[in-house]
Order: structure tokens, then C-alpha cells, then sequence
């Protein structure tokens, strides 16, 4: 464990002392900041922090100045209270402080305020307790996760953030631990393993505390696991229930009757072998008043139903909101927004909890809008399907039937030909935060449209810690080029009661940040092209924007300190689309490194600008027949295309492999084989690949360099 433990002295980065008369350092505080900021002490956040119990977090709603859950509230609106940040002074705002989080991966987390501390997360698990005025790191928390982790983390080294309860920060770091930490110091005060670390179990969703409970998940549905849930006790890190999502083998008893009565939708294959999937990797929401934990799960392990169910069956509870009885994890009720999946969807992105009125009538709902493109109203309290509608263009279904069902499109198997469908795996929406105003009645989604391609790999056998798709990746060698032109990604406002859009904002490209509204009639998003932007609530038009040096992908949120209205957004790209999807990834084009942002009116801070990249040496030309070529591109797209990104362009979180100098050729074999560069996260293929298939994958690689573009000249010369 490492924790760098900076409380009491301010400006300590920048400064030989401590203490209160020391000048402040000019890049945190801004001219027209109070002159003394002030310093937050330990023994101020035990106090602040050790008050946030069961009915401070019922509460939180009225708790005005704070965010006090990662969705602010226990039904994850995200919707802040606070109006200094109105509609007509918000264009001018400008930055307060800005943190460097000393990174380059993806940053999705949304940080937590107590009186005027946050605390959020970076990749690889890294916690950060911040001053919330000035910008000053008080503690961080490294829990020191091994870089090898990187390989078994399907959407990058990601994490999405932490849950605060009675003293103690909750993190679930990506090698599968739950950790405490006592927030006024970010000592550990217990740490438990949650995942069998055999298996390639990894955590990015943050943690939430309910009833004196840490319940968390965990993901790894790409490369082969089952899906589950636990509830450790707060205080001891004792487990007290683990509630499964899927049947395992139907040759062992079953954990629950919930299981018993899913085995029967599962038919024909040994899903078990290969896990099954369902994980529940990121949405959690509760319910105080009904008493009702809500869960979301995600796809089928393997992908493809034909090998993974081939006697058809919807696979319970794959790709379902799921309540649970938090007392012991037991299930109440469930929707399945896609039976049967076949194209990795996942209703694990984020729910939200609302009182709307539907034909005169106040109904308590539940609203989600996964991956497969419907918008989903249900009555939390039974699961009843209220309404759902379409919020982007999906191939894979004509609509759906009276109880929600979706109607599949006929002549979209893949098991014997290519089919192009949307939404793709990377979702219509996925797991950037989606917001709702109870002022405008609207809900704000991180919208996109992205066309994919699937085929059965006829081939397939689980391969342990490889990706267990069943699905035939190297088709994407040969996609025509322009494809990304079709990708497209939208700030859409969604009245849940009429189920249509209202209004929409188009950006460059798809996987742009999560949402925040705000009493002030204002909508933040950050884009994937590196703006910061506040839209009128209302009628989305654009108010106010900044750039931010990088892509965001993460939610904004809001807080109070020292008496001011601060917006706060972390900013850094990465993710599953940033890694994978090539040319259309790097289409946004800003690639800076991550930071904790945090704004506020008349805030004069500039954004520190990255320097420019260094330009490697040209790497010596391919001289392998074609046919070898093609072999090497085959390969590439089964084994290093998922992170290295879709014909060899980067998305510009890692490097991009056509830009790789002489000196990563002439060492080529040692980094793919001899796990020369594992401290990066480069994995190493001993053992699956052959030196062969290395100089095949080699000769595709300077065959794509030979033909580059300098779409990507932003790519980092380096990862971490
Ligand atoms: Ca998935």
C-alpha cells in the first residue's frame, strides 16, 4: 500500500513549509479566491465524514451543499440543488483548480463532497481526498494494483468511484478487493477479497453502502465468468450474502429458487464451463422507503447464444434490473430488457429512481436506458413495465410488445453470416452517468449510435484469460474505411412520460461524458473532442463552454465550499470504445492526461495545455508477402485489437502501434512475449501466441504504419 499523506500542509507541492502564511501556490488558488484558504485537517473530515450514516444518506436529497453518493442521492439523479450556477452567470464561469491525477488511462469517476472535501478515484484504483476550494491534495491511496490486472480488465484500468459511510471510504479496486479507508487519513481499515483471483474477475463500478452493507460487484463477462453480487457488513468487512445471477452447474445444487427457476431458460449448452456472464458491474440503486436494492446485469459469457444456450431460452437474468431484499440479497422481482442476448447489451447502465406523473398519476419508477436502445419506465415497487420507447436506432428489434418484451428482427443471426447491427457493444448508452431534472421533468443521456459487426467464430473453444466471445473478431481487418463516419454520439433530453426526445445535441463522435443538471436550468457535459460545455436545461442551448486539454467521459457533480457553487468534472479518455474502436476514437482527437477539475463562477484558472508529442523514428518497412499479412491482421484483431484498437489506429489511451519507433520493432517479440512492458500493462502472450504468430502480428502492424493516415497525431508517446 502507498499513501502519499499531504493534510494540514497546504501548498506543499509547490513549497518548502507549512503553514497558514505561506503564499499560496499561483496554478491552485485563483487571484479571486478568499485570501486564506482554508486548511482541512484530519481531525475535520473524521468529524465531517464520521456523521454520514443511514439517515444522513437517506437524506441526501435536502443535503444541499453536498454529494454525498456517487449518483448524489440513493436513486442516482444526479441532480444538484444548488442555483449560484444559473443560466444567466454561467457564462462566467472558469476554472478554480484543476488536479493532475498523473495519468493517462481513462478517468470515469464521479468524486463524492462532504463539507467541503471530495474524494474520488483514478485509474488503477487510486483514491484522492481533495480540498475542495483550493484544489489541494489532503491524502491519495494507491492500492498498489498489479499491472498485469490490465489484461484481465476488458474496457481499460478504469474505476468509477467510492461510497462514504460513518468515517470510512469504500473502493473496489480492479484485482477484485474491497478496501475501507479510514477518510481522514486514507489509512486501510480492512480490505477483503471479493473475486476467486484464479479467475478474470476484475471491479471498476464503485461500491454503495445501504443498511450498514458494502454491496459490490464485479465484471469479466468478455473473457468468462458468473456474474454476482455480495453485501460485506461496513464495520468488520465481514461478507454477510452473495446473491448469484446466473445457475451455474445444474449438476450441483442450486444457491436459491430464484437460480432453480432460471436454470430452465438455459438450454442445450455448458454455459457454466465458460461462466455464463450477468456480472453486475456498474448500476446499483436503492430504494429506503420500499426497502429494495436494485441491481443491474450485464451480457452473456460467451457472447453468442448459439454456443452459449443453443437450444434457445431468455437466460435468466442475463441483461436485467434485478431487487433484491438488501437484508439478505434475495430476489423481490425482475425485468429483462433483452432475453437472450447475442450482442454483449447490458442492463448495468445506470437506473434512476423518480416520481413522475403518468396519466394523472404520481408513480414511484425506475428508468433506465441500456445499451440495446429502449428507454425503460417500470413501477419499482412490482417491476411492472409502465412504458418503453426507443432512444436511438436499433436493428435488433421492431419494438416492443405490451409487457416490454422487445419483438427481435427476424434474419439477423450471425451463426453463418456477418451481420451488421446497432447498437453495438459499446451500447446506444452506456455507463456514463445519465441525469434527471424534477424541474424540467427531463432526463439528459450521453446518447450514441455505433453500427457493429458480428459473426460466429464456428472455431471457438474457451480459452482461460483470453477474450471468450465465441464471436469472430477479425472480421474487423477488413471493414471498409469511413466506417467511423457512421458513429455518431448526442447529448439527448428524453421526457420519460411521453417517451421522445425533446431536444438533442449532436458531437463530434460517440463516448462522451455523463450528465449533471442543476437547479440553475443548466445541463454539464463534457465531450469526447475535450470541451466542458452547460447547456440550458431547458431547451439545450449551449451557454457556456471550456476546453479541458483532454476527452471526458465521466459525470460532473456539484458541490458547495467556502460559501461558493463549485462544478466538478473529471476529464481523461479511455474506456472500452476509446481503446477498441480506432479511427473513430481517435476522430475526437484531444489526448491529454487525467484531471479533477472544478469550476466555479468567476474562476480565472487556465487549463494546463500538454506538450507536444514526441515523434518517434518511422519503424522499417513490412517486408512479408501479403498473405502474411492478412494472417498478422487476423491475429491482431483476436488478440491485441480490443485495446491496441480496430486496424492498428489507436484511440489514443495507448500507444498507437503505427507510430511504434525501430527501437519497439527490434524488440517487438521480447514486449509481446517476454512481458517486457507488463509495468505498463502490457500483458504477456507466452504461451498463446507463437514467435511466429508474433512476426505475423508484426508485419500487419508496419503494414498499417506504411499506410497511416496522421489521423492519430495525438497519440501518447507512452502509456501507464
Ligand atoms: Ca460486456
Amino acid at each position: 500500500m502507498r499513501i502519499r499523506f499531504l493534510a494540514v500542509c497546504t501548498g506543499v507541492l509547490a513549497l518548502g513549509g507549512c503553514g497558514t502564511d505561506a503564499p499560496e501556490p499561483s496554478d491552485a488558488v485563483a487571484p479571486a479566491a478568499p485570501a486564506a484558504v482554508r486548511v482541512i485537517d484530519a481531525g475535520e473530515i473524521r468529524k465531517a465524514t464520521g456523521a454520514i450514516d443511514d439517515a444522513r444518506l437517506a437524506a441526501a436529497a435536502e443535503d444541499v451543499d453536498n454529494w454525498l453518493m456517487i449518483g448524489r442521492t440513493y436513486g442516482e439523479e444526479r441532480f444538484s440543488p444548488l442555483d449560484r450556477i444559473h443560466e444567466a452567470n454561467v457564462a462566467r464561469l472558469g476554472l478554480a483548480w484543476s488536479l493532475d491525477l498523473e495519468t493517462v488511462r481513462g478517468v470515469e469517476a464521479t468524486p463524492l463532497a462532504v463539507d467541503g472535501v471530495l474524494f474520488t478515484t483514478g485509474p488503477w484504483s487510486v483514491v484522492y481526498a481533495v480540498n475542495g476550494e483550493s484544489g489541494q491534495l489532503i491524502w491519495s491511496f494507491d492500492p498498489e494494483v498489479p499491472r498485469s490486472y490490465a489484461e484481465k480488465a476488458c474496457c481499460d484500468v478504469v474505476n468509477r468511484g467510492l461510497a462514504l459511510y460513518k468515517g470510512k471510504l469504500y473502493v473496489g479496486t480492479l484485482d477484485g478487493r474491497l478496501v475501507a479507508l479510514d477518510a481522514a487519513t486514507g489509512e486501510v481499515v480492512w480490505e477483503t477479497l471479493t473475486v476467486d483471483p484464479t479467475k478474470p474477475y476484475t471491479i471498476t463500478g464503485a461500491p454503495r453502502v445501504v443498511q450498514g452493507k458494502v454491496i459490490i460487484g464485479n465484471g469479466g463477462a468478455e473473457f468468462g465468468v458468473r456474474g454476482y453480487v455480495t453485501a460485506y457488513d461496513a464495520e468488520s468487512g465481514n461478507q454477510v450474502w452473495r446473491t448469484y445471477t446466473v445457475p451455474g452447474d445444474p449438476a450441483k445444487p442450486f444457491e436459491s429458487a430464484a437460480l432453480k427457476a432460471a436454470v430452465r431458460t438455459w438450454k442445450g449448452g455448458e454455459w457454466w464451463k465458460v461462466g455464463g456472464g450477468g456480472t453486475v458491474w456498474d448500476s446499483i440503486v436503492y430504494d429506503p422507503k420500499l426497502d429494495l436494492l436494485y441491481i443491474g446485469t450485464g451480457n452473456g459469457s460467451p457472447w453468442s447464444r448459439y454456443v452459449r444456450s443453443p437450444g434457445g431460452g431468455d437466460n435468466l437474468y442475463l441483461c436485467s434490473i434485478l431487487a433484491l431484499r438488501p437484508s439478505d440479497g434475495s430476489l423481490v422481482w425482475f425485468f429483462q430488457t433483452t432475453p437472450g442476448d447475442n450482442w454483449d447489451f447490458t442492463s448495468t447502465q445506470p437506473m434512476l429512481l423518480a416520481t413522475i406523473e403518468i396519466e394523472g398519476e404520481r408513480r414511484e419508477v425506475l428508468m433506465q436506458a441500456p445499451k440495446n436502445g429502449f428507454f425503460y419506465v417500470l413501477d419499482r415497487k412490482t417491476g411492472e413495465f409502465i412504458s418503453g420507447s426507443n432512444f436511438a436506432e436499433v436493428t435488433w428489434a421492431e419494438g416492443l410488445d405490451e409487457n416490454g418484451r422487445p419483438i427481435e428482427t427476424r434474419d439477423l443471426d450471425y451463426d453463418k453470416e456477418m451481420q451488421v447491427v446497432k447498437p453495438s457493444p459499446y451500447g446506444a448508452h452506456n455507463w456514463h452517468p445519465m441525469s434527471y431534472s424534477p424541474k424540467t421533468g427531463l432526463v439528459y443521456i450521453p446518447a450514441q449510435e455505433i453500427p457493429s459487426p458480428f459473426l460466429l467464430d464456428p472455431d471457438w473453444e474457451f480459452e482461460p484469460g483470453a477474450w471468450n466471445t465465441a464471436l469472430d473478431f477479425s472480421i474487423v481487418r477488413d471493414l471498409p474505411v469511413g466506417s467511423e463516419d457512421e458513429v455518431t454520439g448526442s447529448l439527448l433530453a428524453w421526457d420519460p412520460v411521453e417517451q421522445r426526445e425533446i431536444w438533442r445535441v449532436p458531437h463530434v463522435t460517440a463516448w462522451n461524458g455523463g450528465t449533471l443538471a442543476t437547479s440553475g436550468n443548466l445541463v454539464f457535459q463534457g465531450t469526447a473532442d475535450g470541451r466542458f460545455v452547460a447547456y440550458r436545461a431547458s431547451d439545450g442551448e449551449k451557454l457556456w463552454e471550456s476546453p479541458v486539454g483532454t476527452g471526458v467521459i465521466a459525470g460532473p457533480m456539484s458541490y458547495r465550499a467556502g460559501g461558493d457553487q463549485y462544478v466538478a468534472v473529471s476529464v481523461g479518455w479511455g474506456g472500452a470504445f476509446a481503446l477498441a474502436a480506432g479511427a473513430a476514437a481517435a476522430k475526437a482527437g484531444v489526448r491529454g492526461g487525467g484531471r479533477l477539475l472544478s469550476f466555479r463562477i468567476g474562476g480565472t484558472e487556465q487549463v494546463p495545455q500538454q506538450g507536444p508529442r514526441s515523434a518517434s523514428l518511422p519503424a522499417p518497412p513490412s517486408t512479408a508477402s501479403e498473405q502474411e499479412i492478412l494472417a498478422g491482421g487476423a491475429l491482431y484483431h483476436r488478440y491485441c485489437y480490443v485495446c491496441h484498437g480496430a486496424q492498428a489506429v489507436s484511440g489514443g489511451v495507448i500507444p498507437d502501434l503505427r507510430h511504434a519507433s525501430a527501437e519497439v520493432h527490434a524488440s517487438f517479440s521480447e514486449l509481446v512475449l517476454g512481458g517486457t512492458a507488463v509495468s505498463k500493462g502490457m500483458p504477456s502472450f507466452a504461451g498463446r501466441l507463437s514467435p511466429e504468430e508474433v512476426a505475423l502480428i508484426q508485419s500487419y502492424v508496419r503494414a498499417r504504419a506504411a499506410g497511416a493516415t496522421g489521423i492519430d497525431e495525438a497519440a501518447p508517446a507512452s502509456g501507464d
